[in-house]
């Protein structure tokens, strides 16, 4: 069976015409298929024989809405999506006075193993497809009836680890005969695979790339994220640099707040030293607290920001939305997973 969804117009043309059909017919698949249309049956200026073709041949991904939270506090919606064969992954939206702004996930768990995160505590399941992640922005726009201008990929997964899907679901999600959501409003999240950088470097998109730095010392950093073990912070930031040398984009350092961890001054002095000279801006984030792990949030935050703005770095603070609904990625989707196991 043929995953349509994840055609780009290109090769959906060439499918209608492999199919014997004129190529337009693959254009007038990619708009309903993009407007989250779920059966072949509503595609109406498609004749009969047709879609009964496309019925026998092809299937549509559409996930059910498993859970969804509303938050009393600032209307943001968390979604738990049912995928195709059982699994579940986690949808945010954020209303911002800029837009709203969805935050999706790459894959279904996470091998990075990233102390504070709940993500990552059943490892990585599988990875999502491209009409998996375009079905995030196309379903939750369509049940919220909310128009979305921005994306964040950081939600569940991490994306440079399904590189090639991540680069497929740019292409759709981006394409003028789909939502055509500009790549300056998209953001990419990563915990700093180099080599995986460095590759992103050549498309020069237009994106924001976030690091999640966490800590700019090899030892705290290796022991909260393991990915560093293998690289280290120094080649991270030589990495950064090329990146921003190449792309001519700031990077976005994310910095989550962990008390008595990452909140020493002498951190903030040597993130100071990494940021000079690469054009970049740090995102301090108040940690949100996973039930499964020690680690708690920092009370140092203002401390912290001053002083690194004292040395010149930009820095904000980002406001904690849905903190009544379990807003933080993997956590209703851990929930979800241990009621099963009960
Ligand atoms: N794997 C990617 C994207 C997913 S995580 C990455 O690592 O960037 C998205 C962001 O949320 C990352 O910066 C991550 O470090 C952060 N994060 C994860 N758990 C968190 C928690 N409990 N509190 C605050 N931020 C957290």
């Amino acid at each position: 069976m043929l995953d349509l969804k994840s055609m780009t117009l290109e090769e959906m043309t060439s499918q209608f015409t492999d199919f014997g059909e004129p190529a337009f017919r693959g254009k007038q698949v990619f708009h309903w298929l993009h407007r989250g249309v779920t059966s072949f049956e509503d595609m109406s200026n498609l004749s009969k024989e047709l879609r009964e073709k496309l019925e026998a041949n092809c299937f549509i991904t559409a996930p059910q809405v498993e859970r969804k939270q509303v938050s009393r506090q600032d209307g943001t919606v968390k979604y738990l999506w049912r995928l195709r064969d059982g699994n579940c992954v986690e949808t945010v939206l954020m209303r911002y006075h800029h837009g709203n702004t969805v935050c999706i996930s790459s894959q279904v768990g996470c091998r990075m193993g990233c102390a504070f995160c709940a993500s990552t505590i059943g490892g990585k399941v599988r990875d999502l497809t491209p009409a998996e992640m375009l079905d995030q922005v196309l379903f939750t726009q369509l049940d919220s009836g909310e128009l979305i201008s921005n994306i964040v990929l950081m939600g569940i997964g991490e994306p440079l680890d399904n590189f090639d899907t991540v680069m497929r679901f740019l292409e759709l999600v981006n394409h003028p005969e789909g939502l055509n959501i500009g790549m300056r409003h998209i953001s990419l999240s990563t915990c700093g695979l180099t080599e995986k950088i460095d590759k992103l470097a050549q498309y020069k998109l237009q994106l924001t790339l976030s690091v999640s730095l966490h800590a700019p010392d090899d030892e705290t950093r290796s022991k909260i994220m393991p990915v560093n073990r293998s690289v280290g912070v120094e080649r991270l930031f030589e990495s950064c640099r090329r990146y921003f040398e190449i792309t001519g984009r700031r990077i976005s350092y994310e910095y989550a707040m962990i008390d008595g961890v990452n909140d020493h001054d002498w951190q903030a002095d040597l993130l100071v030293k990494y940021l000079k000279g690469t054009p970049g801006h740090v995102n301090l984030i108040p940690l949100n607290e996973v039930e499964e792990s020690s680690l708690h949030p920092s009370r140092r935050i203002r401390e912290f920001q001053k002083r690194l703005e004292k040395q010149g770095v930009t820095v904000t603070v980002r406001r904690k939305l849905g903190g009544d609904i379990d807003a933080s990625c993997g956590q209703l989707r851990r929930k979800r997973m241990e009621e099963k196991t009960q």
